[in-house]
């Protein structure tokens, strides 16, 4: 999330995978046109409904719990992921704003490369039938949802995200920065969800709750350190 350690290289291989990525989803979407959803029973029509919602879930599941592995265990100076991960997620207590210097490829980059197996599943799932057709709706879903994770993350640190934005976040559809500000207090031990805030309101409850603790001398640039509601 900061500067430090962006190389050409690493935008080389963003860039890579956001073209693999995007292809994929091309596919999916040539094959989910042309799938027999009339076929589908009504069990089957219930697995497509719930899907939508399950993969949103599912992407806000993973993604707090991988926020919560960089933020509890190693350091800055773990071998391999404390450059490559942890650094980014500490970087990002100190520094919550710095994301919003980053443009759209590093800001989605690694995320949207991370969806590659998904669209994979998703394809799978459109080659067969029943229940296996059914739940190609939930990895497209799911694979969206992760790979606009960092931006949706970085909608929720703005003083003033786009209107469509604030709309999805005001509805609960993606997190809010009311929702993520409680992660932004010392010792950042809730809250981990960053995707729809889902998982966080099923963890830790209601994001109005409880007021959102003020943290001494820190974080006065935070946009999510003010409930946005
Ligand atoms: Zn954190
Ligand atoms: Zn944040």
């Amino acid at each position: 999330m900061e500067n430090s350690g962006y190389t050409k290289a690493h935008r080389a291989y963003e860039l890579s995978v956001i073209a693999v990525a995007v292809g994929l989803a091309g596919v999916f979407a040539y094959r989910a046109s042309h799938a027999a959803w009339g076929s589908l029973s009504a069990s089957g029509l219930v697995v497509v409904a719930l899907g939508l919602p399950g993969g949103a879930l599912a992407a806000d599941v993973v993604s707090g719990f991988i926020h919560w592995l960089f933020d509890t265990f190693g350091s800055e100076d773990t071998p391999v992921l404390g450059g490559l991960a942890i650094r980014t997620f500490r970087e990002h207590h100190r520094l919550p704003k710095k994301m919003l210097e980053h443009d759209f490829i590093e800001t989605n980059g690694h995320n949207i490369g991370l969806t590659i197996p998904l669209w994979l599943g998703g394809i799978w799932c459109l080659a067969g039938e029943g229940l296996r057709l059914a739940a190609g709706p939930f990895f497209v879903a799911w694979a969206i949802l992760i790979a606009i994770t960092s931006q949706i993350h970085k909608w929720a640190h703005m003083d003033v995200a786009p209107p469509f934005v604030q709309t999805l976040q005001r509805w609960g559809i993606i997190l809010s920065p009311a929702n993520h500000a409680r992660h932004h207090v010392a010792p950042y031990t809730s809250h981990y969800c960053i995707t729809t805030g889902w998982a966080n309101l099923l963890w830790y409850g209601s994001e109005r709750s409880r007021p959102v603790p003020v943290e001494s001398g820190s974080t006065s640039e935070d946009a999510a350190s003010r409930p946005a509601e």
